[in-house]
Order: C-alpha cells, then structure tokens, then sequence
C-alpha cells in the first residue's frame, strides 16, 4: 500500500484526492500530526493550490481567510511566494514573518505597542527604584 510509504503529511494530502483514499487513510494511518503550528503551516502550504483565488494564508491565525477589502495585510507576502530550492524560507522564518490577515497584523501591532510599552515603563520603574 502506498500509505505506508508516505509520511504523514503527504498520506494527508493523499487522504485528500478523494472519499475512498479518506477512508483507507482512517484506517492505516499510524500515528498522529502533532500539533504544532510549524506542521499545521506546512499542510497548509502544501493546500495552498487548491483553495480558490479569494482565499490567502494567513500565518498568524493559521487559516485562509478571504481577501477582505477593508484593511491591508501585513508581513511578508514574497515568503510564500519563494519556491526556489535554496531560497526556500524556513517554516519558523514563515511562522514569524509570513503573512498576516488583517485582523492578525492588527494584533501584531497592538502587541508590538503593548511590548514597548512595558519596557518604558520598566525603565521608569527602573530609574525611579534606582534613580538611573
Ligand atoms: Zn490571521
């Protein structure tokens, strides 16, 4: 059976062609796809080809979102882009600077201030406390 021959993303994808493939799938596959957001972004990638053109990768919430007109995206859309063998970008470079929907980029943005914020009000506590 080719299933066995496969690892377990590309038995997924596989499972995917059709109803009869979904179900041998059920039935030898061996383990499961721990849930780490490094190989859900990779089984995403490898869908990326069959979701319609109004759909994008989002790598911050890790879905496909439809294109929105209200809003920009944010990261770097080139990443996902780069198939060339050795300018393939790694999947944490993608998890950390691919792109982001509109709502993750806002997030981004908020967290990013939040971030900076603490860290002058660190230095306030800081100087305060030892009066730098
Ligand atoms: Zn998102």
């Amino acid at each position: 059976m080719v299933f066995k021959h496969l690892n377990y993303l590309d038995q997924v994808c596989l499972a995917y062609a059709c109803k009869q493939l979904a179900v041998v799938f059920e039935h030898v596959k061996p383990h499961k796809l721990s849930g780490t957001k490094a190989n859900r972004l990779e089984l995403l990638l490898r869908f990326r080809g069959w979701m319609g053109p109004g759909y994008k990768l989002c790598c911050g919430c890790l879905m496909f979102v439809k294109k929105a007109a209200n809003g920009q995206w944010g990261g770097d859309v080139k990443l996902l882009d780069a198939q060339a063998p050795g300018k393939k970008p790694s999947i944490k470079k993608i998890l950390d600077s691919g792109p982001r929907c509109v709502d993750c980029a806002r997030r981004d943005r908020i967290n990013a201030l939040k971030a900076r914020a603490d860290v002058q009000s660190m230095k306030r506590k800081f100087r305060l406390a030892f009066g730098r």
